[in-house]
């Protein structure tokens, strides 16, 4: 790691210094690093130490010289859990948005999304679905990688895969032609050949990450509501299409034994997973399941405002203990909120519950960023990033205040880079360009 860097101004190369830096692999914050970026390709070139005899550049004359001592530096956060179309349910019911939001208004809101989340240090979103957009989300990844405007790298799922009778907009009245429309929320399909093919048509539509629903309620409109627990043989045929695809591969999952079975069937990672079940837990552990629990947005739901209902929290407290058992388990853990149930550029929400659960800072800010980038399905996703090292994406962020000390630090967010180039600065001391 410890290489002699020189910036080199001719070949576009910045010099970030830092005092405090994290770093993910290690879950420690290193102290006199230096950063060396690629402002051509968007990649750190190396880190290297300062020791005492490093001269210390002037930041105020020296050129192409970031200067973030005195903050925390952290590789950009990655949202392993967002639906970029969405906006808080506190403001206007999912149903509401999916079926009676128009396409225009949805994109518009999701580019203010993509904005506040770039703001808040999220330099990749992991986005699991459009809910009811079809394949938009595809293109809108796009306009952020061609610059049209500012936001996250994203990673995409189009829709999601779901059984029939599985995930879709529920209506006593079926009668369409007289009835309000209600929009197709999922891709419906049955059987081996049936989820292959679906498989396939999410690849071709763009998908980046292949998400498919292990179970979902299916008898919400009868009592008692029992899950159809899904389908093991669908979901092998799933995970060895989206392989043979080299896509990574997400599964929702919220009973025992749909997230048993998906963690058996090989998937990447396991979405909610929040019923309390030792077998779960060791399903995902002895398969290398990586676990995005998603507790900013049971909070939204169980609590909202707060939450006046005593049994709600006493439910909410399981969850915690559970998402606890499975950090201390050694079940990998990934940061994603279902980000877009609450708001975009709230999504440090889910850190600081994962720290509310128990789970160690270091532990917690290694699954907002290196973990985050293996839910995206690490090298599978053509770009390295959630780590600041030679090769990766120079995704690099700054907190004012130490958050080791003050976790309040994560929403003082003063400094955004996202493949080399700067998004946000609120320094006081800014850095000088090149001539
Ligand atoms: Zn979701």
């Amino acid at each position: 790691m410890h290489e002699e860097l020189e910036p080199n101004i001719e070949k576009n190369e910045l010099t970030i210094l830092t005092s405090r830096l994290f770093d993910p692999r290690q879950r420690l914050f290193l102290s006199n690093i230096s950063i060396v970026v690629d402002t051509n390709t968007g990649l750190v070139i190396g880190t290297y130490k300062r020791d005492d005899s490093s001269p210390v550049p002037d930041t105020a004359t020296e050129v192409n010289t970031i200067d973030l001592r005195g903050l925390t530096v952290l590789p950009g956060l990655v949202d392993s859990h967002t639906h970029i179309f969405l906006h808080p349910y506190s403001e206007t019911p999912s149903l509401n948005q999916m079926r009676d939001e128009s396409f225009v208004e949805r994109v518009v809101r999701a580019t203010n999304h993509a904005k506040a989340a770039l703001m808040a240090g999220y330099t990749t979103y992991r986005d699991l679905g459009t809910e009811g957009l079809r394949d938009a989300d595809a293109n809108f990844r796009d306009t952020i990688s061609r610059g049209l405007i500012d936001g996250p790298r994203m990673l995409v799922a189009t829709e999601c895969i779901a059984s029939s009778g599985g995930y879709e907009i529920r209506q006593e009245h079926g009668m369409h032609c007289h009835g309000a429309y209600a929009p197709r929320i999922s891709d419906p399909a049955d059987g081996i050949d049936g989820v292959r093919a679906a498989v396939r048509r999410r690849l071709g539509a763009g998908a980046d990450i292949i998400k498919f629903y292990a179970d979902y309620r299916k008898r919400q409109l009868r009592f008692p509501v029992p899950a159809w627990p899904g389908s093991r043989e669908e979901m092998n045929v799933m995970v060895a299409e989206a392989r043979a695809g080299k896509a990574p591969i997400a599964a929702h999952a919220q009973s025992p034994e749909a997230v048993i079975m998906a963690a058996k069937a090989g998937v990447t990672s396991v979405e909610h997973g929040y019923m309390p079940s030792e077998e779960a837990l060791n399903a995902m552990k002895e398969n290398g399941t990586i676990f995005v629990p998603t507790l900013a947005v049971i909070e939204a739901l169980l609590l909202p405002g707060g939450g006046s209902n005593s049994n709600a929290h006493r439910t909410f407290q399981v969850i915690l203990d559970h998402t606890k058992a499975a950090y201390k388990k050694g079940i990998k853990l990934a940061c994603g909120g279902d980000t877009g149930a609450f708001a975009h550029g709230d999504n440090v929400r889910e850190l600081e519950l994962l720290v509310k659960a128990g789970v160690p800072l270091d532990y917690v800010l290694q699954a907002a960023t290196l973990h985050g980038w293996e839910a995206c399905g690490g090298d599978l996703c053509g770009r390295r990033f959630g780590c600041i090292e030679k090769g990766f994406a120079a995704d690099i962020i700054a907190l004012r205040g130490d958050v080791a000390k003050d976790l309040g630090a994560l929403r003082r967010v003063d400094f955004v880079m996202k493949d080399g180039k700067m998004y946000k600065d609120e320094r006081k001391l800014k850095f000088v360009e090149r001539p």
